[in-house]
């Protein structure tokens, strides 16, 4: 089972780094993938998925989480404030904060249902102007927003590297970026650099084809 593999692989790494296995977590990120893969990593096991449509994950894990009480979620993909609460309604932890209008609209839905999920800031550490995520120059401002003006609880922060360039450095730059700002969650490392994440820190990896196996297919 692919599921073992990964395991065995991220506690390799963590124990390279002289990391207990249990640092990290596994975030399994079923979107797109039919749902016979999906149940068999459920029977596998495994309890932490991640999605990257608030639309997409509602329509999966209503049902499935009816049969599978302890299941979390994990939104990793963007959040626009329209599909605000249906997220907060169905998601425990959001990798996805980066601007200031969602924060608000944020803070508001938090304060009004009283909960609020783990929340990470995605930094855009490569500047690409399609991509989603806060400028690593205004990360230390939004985060005192966030915690000052929004009284959001920020647990750690999230990237998404640049496809064509070596993932090292931009997990190094996150990593810098969560110590100065005494954040310890790190959400860096999907299939292809995952163990190169866990060296660098990453507490939380978002593994979706090394998995489940190839979204094309
Ligand atoms: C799809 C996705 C992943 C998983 O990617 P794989 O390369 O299939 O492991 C991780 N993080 C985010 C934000 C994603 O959208």
């Amino acid at each position: 089972m692919a599921l073992a593999d990964i395991e065995a692989r991220i506690a390799a790494a963590a124990a390279r780094s002289g990391r207990a296995p249990e640092s990290v977590t596994l975030v399994a990120v079923s979107k797109v993938q039919p749902e016979d893969r999906v149940r068999a990593v459920i029977a596998a096991g495994q309890r932490v998925f991640g999605e990257n449509r608030v639309q997409e994950a509602e329509g999966r894990w209503t049902p499935l989480r009816a049969e599978v009480s302890d299941i979390t979620l994990h939104l990793v993909g963007p959040l626009q404030t329209n599909k605000l609460n249906k997220a907060l309604a169905l998601f425990d932890a959001i990798h996805s904060v980066d601007r200031d209008s969602l924060a608000r609209k944020l803070a508001e839905a938090v304060q009004a249902r009283g909960a609020c999920p783990t929340l990470f800031v995605q930094v855009n550490t490569g500047r690409e102007p399609q991509k989603a995520g806060i400028d690593p120059d205004e990360l230390d401002a939004f985060l005192m927003r966030l915690r000052g003006d929004y009284a959001l609880p920020v647990f750690g922060l999230m990237v998404i590297p640049p496809a064509d360039e070596d993932p090292a450095p931009h997990f190094t730059a996150l990593a810098e970026m969560a110590a100065r700002n005494g954040l310890t969650g790190l959400s860096m490392g999907m299939s292809d650099d995952f163990e190169t994440a866990i060296a660098h820190g990453a507490t939380h990896v978002r593994v979706g084809s090394a998995l489940f196996g190839s979204r094309t297919g």
